[in-house]
């Protein structure tokens, strides 16, 4: 696999011909205009990015009175993820534990709710002034520590070019669901987010998955007056599920509310039913939307185009973790991708630390001072 540095040597012959190349032509003005090399770039404005973002900030103020430059780039909104979580979900976490910058997040409510986190977090990047290109999405990067050159394309599929001395990833992991791989699971009807329970109203709908969002959507779908069933391969709800979501989800199950089928998986999925595989044998459902609610995962392709290095059936990526620089030197990793597969293991509440984390080796590291840019 080659690695960042690897790639900097075809990069380096001639760095504006590899721009064109990838990116169509006549663009490369375009691909120039912001060659200034930043000190720090952030990939993704998760919670976990700002929080990047901010303690790096803080650390070159603290390391050189100039400050260092840092920069977060999103291929979507700020928390673009946050933004995507279903409409009226209310976070597990109180708001104290969301809170980023030493910023209170104050809350009426026990659990913030997520128009409340967004305000939050919009309010937080203001307060510190963040460098945040909005819509703009890492396609690659080449170059190495100290000079890395970043490949952009914006929403209009327009490319540019970013160079940085430092890069933090945090891309997360929630662009990516994990798919069954069963027949029908392109259809339209079929969905790996749950949004809202309107449209599913009066309509039969399978919920595929036993933990937390799960039991989330087929509780508000059934609420919403959908006719639910909820179908996991797994013997009853995942002990994960939180407590005061459980027995909401174990009473409406043994009530009959909610149809349950547990050591079970779908087979099939057509226009107008659903094929299970049961303990009692295959059942025919009928069915008009499906909501696979199977987990998501990091980009591990990504990762591995930038050259870091993953390990085992659960690929984590191989980072210091004192440092959270990645086998990579210059590339730090961030938030939940620090965990792989195990994306349980990291969140907001303890992902929001790696900043600190990197910061303080950033800091370390004289100097990170410019060279004339
Ligand atoms: C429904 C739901 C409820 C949750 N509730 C809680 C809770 O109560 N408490 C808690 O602590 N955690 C909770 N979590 C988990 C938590 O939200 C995530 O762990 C957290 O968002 C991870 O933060 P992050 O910054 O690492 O990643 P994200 O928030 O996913 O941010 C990653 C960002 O990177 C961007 N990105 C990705 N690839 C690229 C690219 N190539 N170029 C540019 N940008 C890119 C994405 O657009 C995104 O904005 C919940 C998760 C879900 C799904």
């Amino acid at each position: 696999m080659a690695t960042a540095e690897q790639k900097i040597v075809s990069s380096e012959k001639n760095p504006i011909s590899d721009s064109a190349e990838n990116h169509t032509a006549g663009n490369a003005s375009a691909a120039q205009a912001d060659a200034t090399p930043l000190d720090v770039l952030v990939i993704g404005a998760g919670p976990t990015g700002l929080a990047c973002a901010i303690e790096a900030q803080r650390a070159g103020l603290e390391a050189q009175r100039a400050g260092l430059r840092v920069a977060l780039v999103d291929k979507g909104c700020l928390c673009n993820s946050l933004f995507h979580y279903p409409a009226h979900m209310t976070f597990f976490t109180t708001s104290e534990l969301l809170e980023i910058g030493g910023i209170p997040f104050p809350s009426p409510n026990a659990k913030p709710t997520r128009d409340e986190a967004l305000e939050y977090y919009r309010k937080v990047a203001a307060h510190y002034r963040l460098d945040l290109r909005q819509y703009l999405r890492v396609e690659r990067v080449t170059g190495s520590d100290g000079d890395f050159r970043i490949y952009l394309r914006d929403r209009f599929e327009r490319p540019s070019l970013l160079r940085a001395r430092k890069l933090i990833v945090a891309t997360g992991y929630y662009d990516l669901p994990n798919t069954m791989g069963i027949p029908g699971e392109e259809l339209p009807k079929v969905h790996h987010y749950y949004d809202d329970p309107h449209p599913c109203s009066g309509q039969d709908v399978l919920v595929i998955g036993g933990k937390n969002s799960a039991a989330i959507a087929a509780l508000e779908l059934w609420r919403h007056g959908a006719r639910v069933t909820l179908v996991h391969r797994g013997p009853e709800m995942h002990r994960h599920v939180k407590y005061w979501i459980k027995p909401d989800i174990e009473n409406r199950i043994k009530n009959g509310e909610i149809a349950a089928h547990f050591h079970s998986r779908v087979t099939h999925i057509g226009l107008d039913e659903v094929r299970l595989e049961t303990p009692s044998g295959e059942l025919r459902l009928k069915n008009d939307f499906v909501f696979a609610l199977t987990g998501y995962h990091p980009d591990f392709e990504f990762l591995a185009s930038l050259g870091v290095e993953q390990k085992g059936a659960d690929r984590l990526p191989v980072c210091n973790p004192e440092t959270l620089e990645s086998n990579v030197p210059g590339i730090y990793l961030a938030g939940v991708i620090v965990a792989g597969a195990r994306t349980n293991e990291i969140f907001i509440e303890n992902g929001r630390f790696h900043g600190g984390v990197i910061a303080q080796h950033l800091a370390q590291q004289t100097p990170l001072a410019r060279s004339g840019d």
